[in-house]
C-alpha cells in the first residue's frame, strides 16, 4: 500500500481531453488512486457526469478548473479548487470564457486557410464536446485533414511563435485570483516549471495566490525542487497532478504526479463547506 495519492490536474473532453469524465474517475479508481480533481480549461461541466460515478465508487472528487489567464502576452494557467458547484458566478464566467475560445479558434481558422490549410468549423468543432474548444481541437483536425502528422508539429503554426497563433483574450492573473478569492476558493499557480521568462515569475510571485503546483507531470525531482522551496519560503500549499489529457498528450500519465493527503484534506474541506454554504442560501 503506498501513500496518499490525490491527482489534482486532469482533463477530460470536457475541455481538451480525449476520455470521458466518467471513464477518468473509473480510471483513477482502478489506478488505485485515493482521490481526483478535474481541472478541465476553462469549464466544470465534467462535475454532472462524474460526480455521480465517484459517489457510486466513493472516489473524494474535489472540484477544480484550469483558468487561462494572461500577464504581459504571457499565458498563465491558474487552477481553482474548493468552490462549490451550484456557485452561479462560475457558471458564469466559464460560459464567457467558452465564448471567447470559440471567437479564437475562428481567427486561428482564418489565418490557416491563408496558410493553404483550410478547416471548416463544424471540422474542428466534431473534435471537442463543444464545452470548452481550444488549440488541441484544431490540431486534432489538422491532423485528420493530413496537413500535419503530430499535435508538436501543429503547434509550430498554432503555438505562440507560429504564423496562425492568435492571443487567447483571456483576464488578467489578478482579476482571476480576485474571482477565485470572491468563491472562496484556493488559487494554486498551474506548473510554474513552464514559466521561462524570469520578471513574469517574479511578478507572480508577488500576488496573492494561496499555493503553486510543485509536482507537475513527470517532472524530475530536481526541476520541481526549486518550486518546492518558494512554496515552503512563501508558506504556500503545494498541489500536484498529471495534467493528464488521454491519447491527445500521451506522455502526460494518470497518477504520475499527486497532492498529499493533508493539502488534499485542507482543499476537500473547504470544497464541503462552501457547499453546505450555497445550499443554505438557496
Ligand atoms: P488553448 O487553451 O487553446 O490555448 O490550448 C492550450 C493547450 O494546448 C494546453 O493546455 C496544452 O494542452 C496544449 N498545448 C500547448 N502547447 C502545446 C504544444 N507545443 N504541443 C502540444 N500541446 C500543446
Ligand atoms: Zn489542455
Ligand atoms: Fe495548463
Ligand atoms: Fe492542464
Amino acid at each position: 500500500m503506498h501513500d496518499f495519492r490525490a491527482d489534482l490536474h486532469c482533463h477530460t473532453t470536457c475541455s481538451d481531453g480525449t476520455v470521458i469524465p466518467e471513464l477518468l474517475v473509473k480510471q483513477a479508481h482502478a489506478l488505485g488512486l485515493n482521490a481526483l480533481s478535474i481541472t478541465d480549461h476553462d469549464s466544470i461541466d465534467a462535475y454532472q457526469t462524474a460526480m455521480p460515478v465517484a459517489q457510486e465508487l466513493k472516489m473524494p472528487l474535489l472540484p477544480g478548473i484550469e483558468l487561462s489567464t494572461m500577464h504581459k502576452e504571457e499565458s498563465i494557467h491558474i487552477l481553482a479548487y474548493g468552490f462549490s458547484l451550484d456557485n452561479s458566478d462560475i457558471h458564469h464566467f466559464c460560459l464567457k470564457q467558452q465564448q471567447k475560445r470559440l471567437i479564437r479558434v475562428k481567427a486561428i481558422l482564418q489565418r490557416l486557410a491563408k496558410e493553404g490549410m483550410p478547416l471548416d468549423e463544424e471540422e474542428v468543432l466534431s473534435f471537442s464536446s463543444k464545452h470548452s474548444i481550444g488549440r488541441p481541437h484544431i490540431a486534432m483536425a489538422m491532423i485528420k485533414k493530413g496537413y500535419i502528422c503530430s499535435i508538436e508539429e501543429a503547434f509550430k503554426y498554432i503555438g505562440s511563435k507560429g504564423s496562425c497563433y492568435v492571443s487567447g483574450v483571456y483576464p488578467s492573473v489578478q482579476e482571476a485570483l480576485e474571482f477565485i478569492h470572491k468563491a472562496n476558493a484556493f488559487a494554486i499557480l498551474a506548473h510554474p516549471q513552464l514559466i521561462k521568462r524570469r520578471k513574469i515569475i517574479q511578478d507572480l510571485l508577488e500576488m496573492p495566490f494561496d499555493g503553486l503546483e510543485g509536482y507537475y507531470a513527470r517532472f524530475p525531482r530536481d526541476q520541481n525542487e526549486k518550486w518546492l522551496a518558494v512554496a515552503l519560503k512563501k508558506n504556500w500549499l503545494v498541489t500536484g497532478g498529471s495534467d493528464f489529457h488521454g491519447e491527445v498528450k500521451a506522455h502526460s500519465v494518470l497518477g504520475s504526479s499527486w497532492t498529499n493527503e493533508e493539502t488534499f484534506n485542507l482543499l476537500f474541506k473547504r470544497f464541503k463547506s462552501n457547499s453546505e454554504l450555497q445550499r443554505s442560501d438557496q
